[in-house]
């Protein structure tokens, strides 16, 4: 049984899909819930509500993941609340799918921003509190995207696959300290994300998935309940595939 209790978490874009689904679970556990959103207060205030009328601690920031001064903030404002952080999960994430050809420089940059700069921000102001309670398990919820690549997904998959290498890094600076970083790589989870998807593709999804069907957000919310507890002490730098098979 994962006990979370006492543990203090913070989910960013937690307000929708799977990282709503992850905040809801590790409050289910016990940990008292921060999260971030961008645009979407009513559906965060929603989440807080959830995990507050199942008895929880739970709280909403508007931050946008790729602003490295806010990411600082947010971090102070909630060690001063519970006195620590515990486990950050780094989860916000966009979509601009474009072929190389066509992609402007926008899509490209604030792919790269929102996916991967903020992985530094928040991981660089989360370090601190963890090192003071000598504990810490960061989670970063990468692609399967980023093991593959993917046609029309140059700047996705390149800030999934950068990612790796900064967990891997980040895990190995701050190992000594009991700090674990980890990479959960979901294949196709069905979200407001990829709700957009022609029938076609989700057929092909499909197909190319052994377990023959898409993912749910909470089978994605298992993986990183266990990453965040003690019953995962001993694994850090590691990428956990959560997708039916499909990268195999
Ligand atoms: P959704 O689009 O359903 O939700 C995205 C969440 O991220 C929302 O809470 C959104 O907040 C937040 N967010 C977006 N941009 C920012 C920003 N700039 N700053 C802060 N928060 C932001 O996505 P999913 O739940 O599907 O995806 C979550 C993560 O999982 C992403 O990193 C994605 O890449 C990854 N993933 C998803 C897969 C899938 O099949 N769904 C597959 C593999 C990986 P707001 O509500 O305010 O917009």
């Amino acid at each position: 049984m994962i006990d979370l209790t006492s543990r203090s978490v913070l989910v960013t874009g937690g307000s929708r899909g799977i990282g709503r689904s992850i905040a809801l679970k590790l409050a289910e556990l016990g940990a008292s819930v921060a999260i971030t959103y961008s645009r979407s207060a009513d559906a965060a205030q929603e989440v807080v509500k959830e995990i507050e009328a199942g008895g929880g601690k739970a709280l909403a920031l508007q931050a946008d993941a790729a602003d490295l001064e806010r990411a600082s903030a947010v971090i102070t404002e909630i060690t001063s609340e519970w006195g620590g952080l515990d486990v950050l999960v780094n989860n916000a994430g966009i979509t601009k799918d474009q072929l190389i050809l066509r992609m402007t420089e926008e899509q490209w940059d604030d792919v790269l921003t929102t996916n991967l700069k903020s992985i530094f921000n928040y991981c660089k102001a989360a370090v601190r509190p963890m090192m003071r309670s000598r504990r810490g398990s960061v989670i970063n919820i990468g692609s399967i995207v980023g093991l593959s690549g993917n046609a029309g997904q140059s700047n996705y998959a390149a800030s999934k696959a950068g990612m790796i290498g900064f967990t891997k890094s980040f895990a190995k600076e701050f190992a000594s300290r009991n700090i674990r970083a980890n990479v959960v790589a979901p294949g196709y989870i069905t979200t407001e994300m990829t709700e957009s998807l022609e029938e076609a593709v989700l057929e092909k999804i499909r197909q190319d998935t052994p377990l023959g069907r898409p993912g749910t957000p909470d089978e994605v919310a298992a993986l990183v309940a266990f990453l965040a507890s003690d019953a995962s002490s001993y694994i850090t730098g590691e990428v956990i595939r959560v997708d039916g098979g499909m990268a195999m």
